[in-house]
């Protein structure tokens, strides 16, 4: 079977340096390169469709995360309290390794710029915070990139389109700082889909989405621009309905320069840590959505992986090879 592919009219980040150094692990920290040599093995993306990342520098981190904590993780003096918090055992190799996530966030980023859609098959960990990570979560790579583009005058707005199943809590907390008053959404009111809480409010620069299951880590959700808080085992078609109803009530309030898009695997119906139903297929179209989306109103749109953890790992590459699928179809 000889067949021959077209360059992706996109770039896919990627590195070794990637895989994070945590062992015997619930997060499989093999994916990012299974990923990889899947999308190669399957001619879905040839060698030079990919772009390796170098590491963000400490000034980068600094953008987001307080001195404080980026000493001690350059030093390793995080309490034994911090580390267990971060739930992934800490490491020099562990900090290099979220450094270089962060560096492969700023350059999807900045190629999202160039090219519409760039997809760093790494990165989202978005339950980091300013001052301590939590949550697998050590750097808030998302974060970064974007105060790193704003600092180049690249963007002035972003907005995070957050659909992993657990709350986007660092990207909450981050980013509330830019917050004004809020109102209520418009099509809180009108909506159907009752059982659903979504809540509102107005952001500053960056403006946060995220869709989540409402019973599911992290207990305390620190207000998004909008959450939506989903109720356990909602399936493919609501599922898409809110999100096509949170992109929308966003867009009616917001203008951003560039799209962050946290594409967690998890609410995969087979999925350990998520109590959400939606089908490997579901989750494709939920990709497609937001592409479609991004593409119609010409908003560039760099995405991360964050969360999986099918019980089958190869369940949780054939979501995040998904997304790449989805990205070709709907940019080609
Ligand atoms: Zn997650």
């Amino acid at each position: 079977m000889i067949e021959s592919f077209a360059m992706l009219p996109f770039k896919l980040i990627y590195s070794d340096g990637y895989l994070l150094p945590i062992g015997d692990h619930v997060f499989p920290a093999e994916k990012y390169r299974r990923v990889r040599d899947r999308l190669l093995a399957s001619g879905v993306a040839e060698a030079s469709d990919f772009l390796e990342p170098e590491l963000a520098s400490d000034q980068d981190i600094l953008l987001v995360h307080k001195p404080e904590y980026v000493s001690k993780l350059r030093n390793g003096t995080l309490s034994p309290r911090e580390e267990m918090e971060m739930e992934i055992p800490y490491s020099r190799d562990l900090v290099d390794a979220f450094w270089l996530s962060a560096g492969g966030s700023i350059l999807a980023a900045r190629r999202a710029m160039d090219d519409g859609v760039a997809i760093s098959l790494g990165g989202g960990f978005h339950h980091a915070f300013p001052d301590h990570g939590e949550g697998f979560c050590m750097i808030h790579d998302v974060a970064v990139a974007i105060r790193r583009l704003q600092r180049d005058d690249k963007i002035r707005t972003a907005m995070t389109v957050d659909c992993d199943v657990h709350q986007g809590n660092g990207t909450a907390s981050i980013f509330a700082g830019t917050r004004t008053a809020s109102e209520p959404l418009p099509s809180v009111a009108a909506s159907t889909l009752s059982p659903v809480r979504m809540r509102g409010a107005h952001a500053g620069d960056v403006f946060t989405i995220s869709l989540h299951q409402h019973n599911n880590y992290p207990l305390y959700k620190p207000p998004s621009s909008i959450d939506v808080d989903l109720p356990d085992e909602i399936g493919d078609d609501d599922y898409l309905a809110w999100l096509d109803n949170a992109l929308s009530s966003g867009l009616r309030q917001f203008e951003p320069d560039l799209m962050c898009y946290i594409a967690g695997a998890d609410p995969y119906r087979e999925d350990q840590l998520g109590g959400l139903a939606l089908t490997i297929e579901g989750l494709k179209r939920r990709d497609e959505l937001v592409f479609q989306v991004a593409r119609a109103r010409n908003i560039p749109v760099m995405v991360t992986y964050a969360g999986g953890y099918a019980r089958n790992v190869e369940d949780t590459v054939t979501i995040h090879c998904n997304t790449v699928i989805a990205a070709k179809e709907v940019f080609a």
